[in-house]
């Protein structure tokens, strides 16, 4: 097929990205036995949506590897992961790591190019799911019930859905990196242990996944550098509130999401703007803040203002605007605001609400000591009634109302009896919040006295 009639046909189907999934699949197949494989040199990551296409997508990069950007040697690491050849994955970490990745996005690609799939697996009619062999006690605990986010999925996008999807379970911690042509992501896991509510957590997670997929459906944007901040905030936010579904607490959440908006607004970290323009920048510099409970919060709000409904359909409803040519554009007719306008209006409702109305007051932490454990440190130990994770339901503040940056000293998230470390306060007094769905409680501790809390 010569190029012009090829690259017609390929359009026509990708309107319909999952429903021609085949068709699309047999279609490139075909033109790989009848072309040269440099036929793809300018739109290489074609290849790299098929198990069936991978090896050649590997070998189109590597043809031309100097000029690959981060985001394809990304592409190109996770395809070699896929493809079991850890060898070359390596490799190309190396090259991403010179490339400064590491500093850009910290512990993003740690442990994935050691990824050991386990025989055992989990095998849905769209999901694929395998933990690393090394972690077997645990991974055979969290694919257990991953049936039922098939359920939820399906009652949710019908069969706008990749028909094959692969979720990996990996001994490391930090963000988890995916890769978007396979519907391939690995989630970090090693800061996990078995209970229900932990199996819940990355259950609701691995929806949140399968939601960025779906969505790929409608986007025919281009998301550019200009467009990645705006898009990132509405994408991530949304994808957490339609997790929060499947928990079934989507109530509940918004107490807890406009909590931590509350703590991240309050504390003026950031400008909003960079919120909106520096997705990654201020993801990355607060790793161990609640931004994606934040970016909850401004979904929650738009739901408020504008009806579950039309929240909803926020990328369904892409294709009614086909003259609109970019995600910016397209949320300003779509809301009939600019994002930085209802944002501001976001800060302004979360401010106010200081004392979060909605809350339920109750006596979440039961215990809690302070030790020092030189002139720069000191640790907090706690018990409490629900699994907490520092940082994200725990929020410490010194006399002056200024926010500490907190962190867990355990290997695990989310203990009912744990140790967070922060820096010496000059203070004598902590401010401490936890926020835990609905539940709030708010002490005040001594540090002076040897105080216990009980
Ligand atoms: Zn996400």
């Amino acid at each position: 097929m010569d190029k012009k009639a090829f690259w017609e046909k390929y359009y026509k189907l990708m309107k319909n990205i999952y429903g021609n999934q085949e068709k699309i699949e047999n279609l490139i197949i075909l033109q790989l036995n009848e072309a040269e494989l440099d036929f793809f040199k300018d739109s290489k990551y074609v290849l790299g949506r098929f198990e069936s296409t991978l090896n050649q997508f590997c070998k189109i990069c590597e043809n031309n590897i100097e000029k690959l950007n981060n985001n394809m040697l990304v592409l190109l690491l996770l395809s070699y992961v896929h493809l079991n050849d850890l060898k070359n994955a390596k490799r190309i970490r190396k090259v991403l790591k010179e490339k400064g990745m590491d500093k850009e996005r910290p512990t993003w690609l740690d442990g994935v190019d050691d990824f050991q799939p386990s025989e055992n697996i989990f095998k849905g009619k769209y999901i694929t799911a395998k933990y690393d062999k090394r972690i077997e006690d645990l991974g055979k605990f969290l694919i257990k019930d991953f049936d039922k986010i098939e359920e939820f999925i399906v009652k949710e996008w019908g069969n706008i859905l990749p028909k094959k999807m692969f979720f990996n379970l990996i001994d490391n911690v930090g963000p988890s990196p995916f890769n978007g042509l396979l519907y391939e992501a690995y989630f970090k896991v090693g800061h996990f242990y078995k209970s229900e509510f932990i199996r819940d957590y990355l259950s609701s997670t691995i929806v949140h996944e399968i939601f960025h997929f779906h969505r790929s459906n409608y986007l025919i944007y281009n998301i550019d550098d200009t467009q990645i901040g705006p898009f990132k905030f509405i994408d991530e936010g949304y994808a957490e509130w339609k997790r929060t579904e499947y928990l079934k607490k989507h109530s509940e959440y918004k107490i807890y999401a406009d909590n931590c908006a509350y703590h991240m607004l309050g504390s003026n970290l950031f400008e909003l703007s960079n919120l909106k323009d520096k997705w990654f920048k201020v993801m990355f510099d607060f790793l161990n803040f609640p931004i994606y409970e934040t970016a909850t919060s401004f979904t929650y709000f738009l739901e408020d203002k504008f009806g579950y409904d039309k929240i909803n359909k926020i990328f369904n409803a892409i294709p009614d605007y086909p003259e609109i040519k970019t995600w910016t554009d397209y949320l300003k007719t779509y809301f009939e605001s600019d994002l930085i306008n209802l944002m501001q209006e976001w800060k302004n409702k979360i401010l106010e609400n200081r004392d979060n109305k909605e809350s339920i007051s109750e006596k979440i932490i039961t215990f809690l000591k302070v030790e020092k454990i030189d002139d720069n440190e000191i640790i907090i130990y706690y018990k409490s009634r629900y699994p907490l994770w520092a940082g994200h339901n725990i929020f410490i503040y010194d006399d002056m109302m200024k926010l500490q940056s907190i962190d867990k000293i355990d290997k695990y998230r989310f203990l009912k009896d744990g140790k967070l470390k922060m820096n010496t306060v000059k203070s004598n007094q902590l401010t401490i919040f936890v926020h835990f769905f609905q539940y709030s409680q708010q002490l005040k501790f001594n540090l002076d006295d040897n105080d216990i809390y009980l």
